[in-house]
């Protein structure tokens, strides 16, 4: 395949650079914050891993929240860099770094320990783009007690028709007139080169043309590999704005769900949320788009005869590497079929 090696994928992370746009991301991290502070009942005493660490913002955050331990798992090289901070703030006793895969880890206790709580954010464009959700499956299955808790607990994948506006300005209709010139010849081939990969791109509200459809919910206590490799989704959605039918926009959001009951019947704990979609605070997973072929604002002459794609909504996850990295390099290079993913169990 095209991907990146395993060694390539893991020295990607050492990009320091990478860990202040996701930790300087502040719905992602606050998100992450808000799902353990208000849920501590999850975290007071317990044994919790941290799968895919990076620099250990998560493992400070179970660690002050009151975990008694917190396997800090981390396949690239800032694994060094999370045994110092960790160090740094008091938590050399309760943060243990691991830098392995996941995959590959022991844990002190042999095959028989277990974790109560497991965290980690692998989330990809759109969700599931070059995601490390298997690894996340993988340790589930191998540490997670069995009446434990996964956060994030919950991912869906939303979708809606959308105009294209600033795409269009910026880069296709740029082209009719440079300096004068009629540089159309570039516009088409600057669209042509669109339509054949998504891209991240950011939408705004305003670009939506109808109600967002979510086309598919992954519960991730329970969801296996198979359920993330391949699927298709059929979904009808009725355009309710007026405005260019341009595109479909993709993006997701996710649901930490802490809520238990105590011995005393009372409800602990509370669900956050984290969006990313057009209406929610700007994350750097953007939003993707999928550029239809209409060369025009005016697209009234230009609507097709069959059925617009939109009103089809398909994904299909085996597709996902087709996404165009150009514009957003960092984090899109996360998982490559040539992998090595074998989890052991
Ligand atoms: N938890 C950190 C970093 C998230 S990015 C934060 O919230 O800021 C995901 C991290 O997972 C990267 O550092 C990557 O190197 C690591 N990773 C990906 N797959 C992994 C695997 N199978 N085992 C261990 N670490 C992995």
């Amino acid at each position: 395949g095209k991907g990146m090696s395993d060694q390539e994928y893991f020295s990607s992370y050492e990009d320091v650079q990478i860990h202040r746009l996701m930790v300087g991301d502040s719905p992602r991290t606050q998100a992450y914050a808000d799902a353990i502070n208000k849920n501590k009942h999850l975290f007071e005493g317990k044994v919790a891993m941290d799968v895919g660490a990076g620099t250990g913002i998560l493992s400070l955050l179970m660690a002050a929240a009151g975990a008694k331990k917190v396997y800090a798992v981390e396949a690239s090289g800032t694994a060094a860099l999370i045994e110092r901070v960790a160090r740094d703030n008091g938590f050399s006793d309760v943060i243990q770094v691991f830098h392995d895969r996941v995959e590959n880890i022991k844990l002190p206790g042999g095959d028989d320990e277990k974790v109560d709580v497991l965290v980690s954010e692998w989330m990809g464009f759109y969700l599931l783009h070059e995601s490390m959700l298997n690894s996340v499956i993988c340790a589930r299955e191998r540490f997670l007690s069995d009446d434990g808790t996964v956060f994030p607990s919950e991912a869906s994948i939303f979708a809606c028709p959308c105009s294209l506006h600033t795409l269009y300005r910026e880069q296709i209709n740029f082209w009719d007139n440079v300096y004068g010139f009629n540089m159309s010849a570039v516009r088409d081939y600057a669209l042509k080169s669109k339509l054949t990969k998504p891209e991240v791109h950011d939408v705004t509200e305003s670009d939506l043309l109808a109600e967002p459809t979510c086309v598919k919910k992954f519960n991730l206590r329970w969801v296996t590999e198979e359920e993330i490799q391949l699927f298709s989704t059929t979904t009808f959605v009725g355009i309710t704005r007026p405005g260019a039918y341009q595109g479909l926009c993709l993006w997701f959001e996710c649901s930490f769900d802490g809520r238990q009951y105590n011995e005393e019947g009372e409800e602990l704990g509370t669900v956050i949320t984290l969006s990313t979609s057009p209406s929610s605070p700007p994350t750097h997973w953007k939003q993707t788009v999928v550029v239809f072929g209409y060369s025009s604002e005016n697209t009234s002459q230009q609507l097709p005869t069959t059925t617009p794609p939109a009103a089809s909504v398909e994904k299909n996850g085996q597709h996902d590497k087709n996404v165009n990295t150009n514009k957003f390099p960092t984090r899109t290079d996360k998982i490559n079929e040539e992998k090595v993913n074998t989890c052991q169990k």
